[in-house]
């Protein structure tokens, strides 16, 4: 495993918040064999914020944060509105 990169203003990343997010090492990204195209969906999280994936050659897990995008313009009116009142 790859040692922690030093830290100097330009490579300290700004930890987000996210919730119920498992314990991670931020200095530490994607290691060096586990570029993207290894990595395998491994884990929802919380659906909003991040998700996990594992890296199919050696199964490191990552907690990556996602971003949901909302088209508007796409929306379409529910029918039968009353099913899904609390
Ligand atoms: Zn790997």
């Amino acid at each position: 495993m790859r040692s922690a990169a030093k830290l100097s203003p330009s490579n300290i990343k700004k930890e987000i918040i996210m919730t119920m997010r498992p314990d991670t090492n931020i200095e530490e990204g994607l290691q060096n064999e586990c570029c993207d195209k290894h990595l395998e969906f491994f884990y929802y999280g919380d659906g909003v914020e991040w998700e996990m994936w594992e890296c199919k050659k050696c199964k490191l897990k990552y907690v990556v944060p996602i971003e949901i995008q909302r088209y508007w313009d796409d929306a379409s009116l529910l029918i039968n509105q009353e099913d899904y009142d609390e």
